[in-house]
């Protein structure tokens, strides 16, 4: 038998999750973000499943030809633009959409010598000090993008530090407003946070992630309440059983001590397949169904579960670690972390499969 662990994708929670963001956000078009292999689940399965979406937001041009290899036709975004010159030509010849945050990224547009203009993103940093031109740049930017011939569109562009916390996104958004002035503008500025609790803030474009993943973005409101299905599930089994003694030790540095004749499950998932390495004793996690806990540290291959509440768990027993029944959310909130690590960090060796 293979080893037992794989990340179970759920399609039709990923359709789900746009028609929630849709309804969510009525009046704009959904740039769907699927960077990182689709937050880790797999970039094409993800973009299958989203393709009712108007466009695709990604990180690399390697990504994009991706897409349009597989015969997506859609607007796909360069989300931090070109890093070098060289990748214009594939800009062309893709038709991509790109971000442009710097003076240096404007000066590669004029001296570009493409077939055809191409769309921009013109990203204004608003207070998260990240990418973007500071808003004193924006008129000196904006005069030479629409002066030059290889721009068909301009779509103004922010990204918000605390969308989905306090002190949110008002004054960033007010900041934005100010800088486009009175003219009436396309602009993209929410992230699934905003698109969830900030309605002005939708513009033309909004770039949910997170959300069609179906994971909450809030710390107070969980993906179910907000409607949102999970899309990967991590499950696992128990490939091994230990009988412990009271004061008998598991794993690692014997980190976790018995405190009583107990059984434990170890479990074929470790911090080599993206299981975070930090997660303490007491971590939430599934085992048949029920709940039980992490026990102890997590190796580079194994982890080590709780079985004393179940007596008819043994070896092939199925564990899920997150997913279906266990929030992801709930897991990176044990391990000091958030879902989008989690998930972003699924190994190469844990296959992908589609249900
Ligand atoms: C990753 C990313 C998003 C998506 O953010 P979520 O919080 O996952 O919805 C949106 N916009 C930009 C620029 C991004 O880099």
């Amino acid at each position: 038998m293979a080893r037992p662990l794989k990340a179970l994708i759920d399609s039709s929670a990923l359709t789900h999750n746009l028609a929630v963001a849709r309804q969510a956000a009525r009046g704009s078009r959904i740039l769907a973000v699927v960077k990182a292999n689709g937050y880790g689940h797999g970039l094409l399965t993800v973009a299958r499943a989203l393709a009712g979406a108007d466009g695709f937001g990604v990180l690399t041009v390697g990504e994009a030809v991706c897409l349009r290899e597989a015969g997506f036709g859609h607007r796909i975004l360069l989300l931090e633009g070109v890093f070098e010159v060289a990748e214009l030509a594939q800009v062309d010849r893709h038709r991509l959409a790109l971000v442009v945050h710097t003076a240096e990224q404007i000066a590669m547009l004029e001296h570009a010598r493409l077939s055809a203009p191409v769309d921009v993103f013109i990203k204004i940093n608003t207070g998260m000090n990240r990418l973007g031109f500071a808003p004193h740049q924006v008129p000196a930017a904006l005069a030479r993008l629409e002066g030059c011939g290889n721009v068909a569109s301009l779509t103004f562009m922010t990204h918000f530090a605390s969308a989905d916390e306090p002190p949110g996104p008002a004054d960033q958004f007010r900041l934005f407003r100010e800088v486009l002035g009175g003219r009436p503008v396309v602009f993209s500025a929410a992230n699934s946070a905003a698109l969830l609790r900030h309605p002005e803030t939708h513009g033309a474009w909004v770039r949910p992630g997170l959300m069609l993943y179906g994971a909450s973005p809030f710390a107070d409101q969980t993906a179910a309440a907000l409607g949102l299905k999970p899309a990967m599930s991590l499950v696992s089994a128990v490939i091994a059983v230990q009988e412990l003694r009271r004061g008998d030790a598991v794993g690692y540095g014997g980190s976790y001590v018995a405190e009583r004749d107990m059984r434990v499950g170890i479990v074929a998932c470790g911090y080599a397949d993206g299981y975070p390495r930090h997660a303490p004793t007491g971590t939430p996690v599934r085992v048949a169904g029920q709940p039980s806990r992490l026990l102890g540290r997590i190796s580079m291959d194994m982890l080590c579960v709780d079985l004393s509440d179940l007596p008819e768990a043994g070896v092939g027993t199925p564990v899920t670690l997150w997913g279906e029944g266990l929030p992801v959310e709930e897991v990176a909130r044990a391990a000091g972390t958030v879902s989008y690590e989690l998930l972003t960090a699924r190994a190469e060796r844990v296959p992908l499969m589609e249900i």
